[in-house]
């Protein structure tokens, strides 16, 4: 949160309380409501007020075929509660280089559906505005009777969430584009915008490994490359919420030698610019000039190492490498607890992770335990869940506010 102010309003520790009982029971349900008062220090009474509230939302159930009586038991025995992950839903959007990704999302961040729609090359308005028209269509035809609360919407690059603005997006061609309020006028929804890397470091704190809370480092490597850093349970933005662009950090390596410096200029001017040196844009041209697949392709390319093609495992071996001597850099400047990192091969075959962190334990001045470093879990579904997470992030952190236009 960006202002801050000594007293709050009633509102304001209602909302506080009200997703103190939200988050307990997320980490920890289904759970009787005592628990939930000594997990989140409230009263009884204050919990069983909250409780309410945040059932009549539609966040949470109670689940009374899970209530166990205590021999013994006087009285109305504890229904237990559980996150509600019937009624309602988070819509969301990735706008990624080669397709969009349009999903819809439960509230424990599970992908209930999901719809790629190919760019077929198109960037700046030409990406967005088809899409802008025919999202209330797609979102209606995904939500599977649940109400859509709100919109998230992501993509890499430089995104400011508080003032609703894409600030800079390369390869997409986006400049201080008004993302949020140009989703809000097709949709009518909510919208939160934020970069992808920041949105997957906030799903892996209310979802993911437990040592996310404590600080976590993200990397994405796919078109673009993008980090994000989160310390005790909150993401990181800067000033101007341009943090985690790690595009240009100087590695060595390329894709076809991992020893060699690249002579690959990067659009600022500079050699061995990390989001040269190991892009998926990079990755796929070097593919396709080797002539293991016939164009640059990320299908192409995954078929060609699940056959066992020698020069698509060495050109992934490769990247691999230098992905593991930018992470041991990052390890090493921040010390973080977890390191996630969000990349094609490593998500499907860990073999390829494995070359990750054998590099990065090679190269991390810390001598880390390359235990540390895992490879994002959402495997096909990281982007779906990229783009819901803004909304999740805003329920989980102030649902009463999050859900006022909704009654
Ligand atoms: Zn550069």
């Amino acid at each position: 949160m960006s202002t801050s102010t000594p007293l709050r309003t009633g509102d304001d520790r209602r909302d506080a309380n009200a997703a103190a009982v939200l988050r307990a029971v997320l980490d920890h349900g289904p759970v009787a409501r005592s628990r939930v008062a000594s997990l989140t220090g409230l009263s009884a009474s204050a919990v069983s007020r909250q409780t309410v509230d945040l059932v009549r939302l539609g966040l949470l159930s109670e689940r009374p075929e899970l209530a166990g009586v205590p021999a013994g038991t006087v009285g109305r025995p504890q229904l237990p509660l559980a996150v509600d992950t019937e009624q309602l839903a988070v819509a969301g959007v990735h706008f990624g280089v080669p397709y969009t990704t349009v999903a819809l999302l439960d509230l424990r961040g599970r992908v209930l559906r999901r719809k790629e729609i190919a760019n077929r090359g198109l960037t700046g308005p030409d990406v967005l505005k088809p899409l802008a028209a025919r999202l209330p269509r797609l979102i209606d035809a995904l939500r599977a009777g649940r109400t859509v609360v709100g919109l998230g919407a992501v993509c890499g690059g430089s995104v400011d969430p508080e003032r609703g603005l894409v600030l800079r997006h390369g390869p997409l061609d986006w400049r201080d584009l008004p993302l949020r309020g140009l989703l809000q006028d097709a949709t009518g929804l909510p919208v939160r915008v934020d970069n992808h890397a920041r949105a997957l470091t906030q799903a892996e704190i209310l979802f993911g490994h437990p040592a996310a809370r404590r600080s976590m480092v993200q990397l994405f490597v796919g078109h673009v490359v993008d980090a994000a850093l989160a310390v005790a349970g909150t993401v990181h933005q800067g000033p101007p919420s341009a943090t985690g662009d790690l595009g240009h950090l100087p590695v060595t390596g390329t894709v076809t030698d991992p020893d060699a410096r690249s002579d690959a200029r990067c659009h600022c001017g500079r050699l061995g610019c990390l989001s040269v040196a190991a892009s998926d844009t990079t990755l796929f041209e070097a593919a396709a000039a080797a002539g293991v697949t016939p164009e640059p392709d990320r299908a192409a390319l995954i078929a060609a190492v699940k056959r066992g093609d020698p020069v698509a495992d060495r050109l992934v071996r490769n990247r691999a490498r230098i992905i593991g001597r930018a992470l041991a850099l990052l390890a090493d400047v921040v010390n973080p607890d977890l390191l996630v990192l969000t990349e094609t091969f490593a998500l499907f075959d860990p073999r390829y992770l494995n070359v990750v962190r054998a590099e990065f334990a090679l190269r991390s001045h810390l001598r880390r335990d390359a235990e540390l470093l895992i490879a994002q879990r959402r495997g096909a579904d990281v982007l779906a869940v990229a783009a819901g997470t803004p909304v999740l992030g805003e329920l989980y952190a102030r649902p009463v506010h999050a859900l006022a236009h909704c009654h």
